[in-house]
């Protein structure tokens, strides 16, 4: 029931789509998925569009990695005159990686001091377990239960949204996702929540785990998208500190502006986290990502333990990053994220009335999501009807994706520069679907 290609339908695909499928199979092996029931080749990209090899336009309302933009000019400017300049290791002093540090650290609380870079999320993960665990002397993990954060072998047994085909580790518990629909409004989700770690503690704390860190991503995107209540993470936090342990918030999906307002998703919840990650959107496509930590976790861990990382904040990937920076200011994307996001919240909420099978519709900034149910009665998750909507919205050009454990929920979270005229055209295409797919 996820968003992708069939195997099973390869006779169904025009000729050389199929071929390149096969290809692919024979080429790069069988752990490769490609998104949609028709897959889609696209060539080339800019700002919110992306283009097939007929030239054909689909509207890209799924991307946060080019999250500026697809080949956002000035970004390509800065790589390349970068590339063309020097391109080299954390091993040399570069003035820009002080400049791009501090500019970066300055969209934060002052408590968050030192950032580590990495090349991707799941590293920028891996190294703040690495740190939690040595500077706690605990090894327990704590996750929602349909949360990723990532493809290392030490993440990926905390990312339970892989499936059963990869185990969680043993000093690995779950909690609920913040189900706000299913959990029967505010004060009983925060209780629920309260009640279920202190549960996953006091479980890892038997078995001679402790607690290392509470690890979640600030929007809960591979859960189903879970924004609100604001703060309603606060007593969580409060026992895993209680229990020795840290938080860690994850913000490779809502950092750098996506959910309006704010920098950060922390943010949007009042918190500051003891470790913070990003990724996906801070290069723009180049691969460069980071841990953001408070100052004393790291004093043990750097004096005893040499952090080399070849790749992890080399010139060309923080020209790119600086360049990202400074695009979102330059074009006040936060601010944009909120209106166009507000709106098209606002739009598809109309939307929703006409349909039994909508339950809701949720979000922050440009990170939308609906959630498609059999019916409201019952709020049983329809992953099918979701899946025949994104097939649906791809036939026409329109290019959106599902989520949470059952893929019920649509997934909306398009290039921050999307416009009111892009959101229009998302918007008529959906409007047609809904009618089509949801009677
Ligand atoms: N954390 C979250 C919340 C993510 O969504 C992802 C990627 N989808 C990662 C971590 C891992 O990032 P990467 O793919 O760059 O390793």
């Amino acid at each position: 029931m996820v968003n992708g290609f069939d195997k099973s339908r390869i006779d169904q695909l025009p000729p050389k789509t199929r071929q390149q499928v096969e290809d692919r199979d024979r080429l790069l092996g069988p752990g490769y998925r490609l998104f949609y029931e028709d897959p889609v080749e696209i060539v080339r990209g800019a700002g919110t569009l992306l283009y097939d090899a007929d030239g054909n336009d689909y509207l890209d309302v799924y991307n946060n990695v080019t999250s500026v933009g697809h080949c956002h000019p000035y970004v390509v400017d800065a790589v390349y005159r970068q590339l063309s300049t020097l391109n080299t290791n954390t091993r040399y002093i570069q003035q820009s990686i002080l400049d791009y540090s501090d500019q970066f650290l300055g969209t934060m609380p002052a408590e968050l001091g030192h950032v580590m870079f990495t090349c991707t999320g799941s590293e920028a993960n891996d190294l703040a377990m690495r740190v939690a665990r040595y500077h706690t002397g605990n090894q327990g993990v704590i996750v929602t239960s349909g949360a990723y954060h990532g493809l290392t072998s030490d993440v990926s047994a905390f990312s339970p949204s892989l499936g059963v085909g990869v185990p969680l580790g043993p000093h690995v518990r779950t909690i609920s996702a913040p189900d706000l629909l299913r959990h029967g409004g505010n004060e009983n989700l925060v209780a629920v929540m309260r009640r279920e770690i202190q549960d996953a503690i006091a479980d890892l704390e038997r078995h001679g785990f402790g607690v290392a860190a509470f690890i979640a991503d600030m929007i809960f995107s591979s859960d189903g998208i879970y924004p609100d209540p604001a703060g309603f993470l606060q007593p969580v936090i409060e026992e895993v500190h209680n229990a020795g342990g840290l938080f860690i918030a994850d913000e490779v999906q809502p950092g750098f502006g996506r959910t309006g307002q704010h920098w950060w998703g922390f943010q949007r919840h009042g918190l500051v986290p003891d470790i913070m990650t990003t990724g996906k959107p801070m290069g723009n496509g180049t691969p460069i990502a980071a841990a953001v930590f408070r100052p004393e976790l790291l004093v043990e861990f750097g004096r005893n333990i040499r952090y080399f990382n070849t790749f992890g904040g080399n010139s060309v990937s923080i020209a790119a990053a600086q360049a990202v920076l400074d695009v979102i200011e330059n074009e006040a994307l936060i601010d944009n994220a909120k209106k166009v996001g507000d709106y098209i919240q606002a739009e598809i909420s109309k939307l929703a009335v006409n349909y039994d099978q909508i339950a809701e519709v949720r979000g922050a900034g440009l990170f939308i999501g609906v959630d498609i149910v059999t019916d409201r009665e019952s709020n049983t998750p329809d992953g099918d009807a979701t899946l025949r909507v994104v097939n649906h919205m791809r036939r026409r050009r329109v290019l959106i994706s599902a989520s949470g454990p059952r893929g019920s929920v649509l997934k909306i979270r398009p290039p921050l520069p999307f416009s009111l005229g892009d959101a229009e055209r998302m918007l008529q295409n959906l409007d047609h679907v809904l009618a089509e797919e949801l009677h």
